[in-house]
């Protein structure tokens, strides 16, 4: 219970009580933490509210992270409200990601300009500018940013397409602000989960045959639950992982060691 006591910090992206944003705001809630939530539009509202009242959770936020610095729902004014009311965070969980359904099948070759910038722009950009906003409410005493990945970002998995792209930056956003931000003692982190059956997760073509691949072929030979990825955030957003930044941490299985499966493992 004591591991986050008199820790506070911002959950962004649960959608439901499947979501991985929610598996890890469980697991920090459990060990004390207080908890915001940030949902991104009136329809996610109405399932975060119940969820956060079986945590007795009481802080929300509207942000879309599409929208521009200036606007009443950006990362930037979400980020200057919770400096009005808390002064100070101790950690942040960036857990969402957004491409077209449509260009999540097929080639990664056909990827159109515009889903490309909008993919990277919320799958990835969004965690650099969540990273400067949170700065200034971390900057006297540290903290720790936490972002989700998968493997698709180190190698290609099937019509992950222009979602692996964004994971890759994402994982590269990691290490840069791990390096500009480690001297303020504020820790940056990624947690690479295997495949987990969430609405993110159903829009990539295949997701099925993704979900029993991993299972046979990971070491372990199960994908992930929800409670184990939030133990491995909590791991990471903790002091227990102190001295640990710039890390992407798998939670798969094990899934990643693997190159080549055993030939009975495919059957
Ligand atoms: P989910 O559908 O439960 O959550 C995705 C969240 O992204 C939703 O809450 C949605 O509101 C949010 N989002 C999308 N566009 C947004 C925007 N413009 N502004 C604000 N929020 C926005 O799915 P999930 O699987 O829990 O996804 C969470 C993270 O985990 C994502 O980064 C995803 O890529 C990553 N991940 C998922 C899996 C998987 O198999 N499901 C595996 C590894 C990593």
């Amino acid at each position: 219970m004591s591991i986050m006591k008199s820790k506070k910090g911002l959950i962004m992206g649960v959608a439901n009580e499947r979501s991985i944003a929610w598996g890890i705001a469980k697991a920090l809630a459990d060990h004390g933490a207080e908890l915001a939530f940030s949902y991104q539009n009136e329809g996610f509202k109405k399932r975060l509210i119940p969820l956060m009242d079986s945590i007795k959770a009481t802080k929300f936020y509207e942000c879309d992270v599409s929208k521009d610095i200036n606007d009443t729902k950006s990362i930037e004014s979400m980020f200057n409200k919770i400096l009005e009311t808390w002064h100070e965070i101790d950690f942040v969980v960036h857990a969402l990601a957004y491409s077209d359904k449509e260009e999540l099948k097929g080639k990664y070759v056909n990827c159109s300009r515009e889903n490309f910038l909008n993919s990277l722009d919320i799958s990835a950009f969004s965690f650099t500018r969540t990273a400067k906003s949170a700065f200034p409410l971390m900057s006297s005493k540290g903290g720790s940013l936490l972002t989700l990945s998968y493997l698709g970002a180190e190698r290609t998995t099937p019509n992950y397409n222009v979602m692996g792209v964004a994971k890759s930056a994402l994982e590269a956003s990691i290490k840069y602000l791990a390096m500009d931000l480690g001297k303020n003692n504020i820790r940056v982190n990624g947690l690479s989960a295997g495949p987990v059956k969430t609405l993110a997760g159903a829009a990539i073509s295949g997701a099925r045959h993704v979900y029993r691949y991993s299972e046979s072929v990971a070491p372990l030979k199960f994908n992930p639950e929800l409670n184990e990825i939030g133990n491995s955030a909590l791991y990471l957003i903790s002091d227990l992982s102190s001295g640990v930044t710039g890390n992407i941490h798998h939670v798969d299985g094990g899934l990643h060691s693997v190159a080549i499966p055993k030939s009975n493992d495919l059957e």
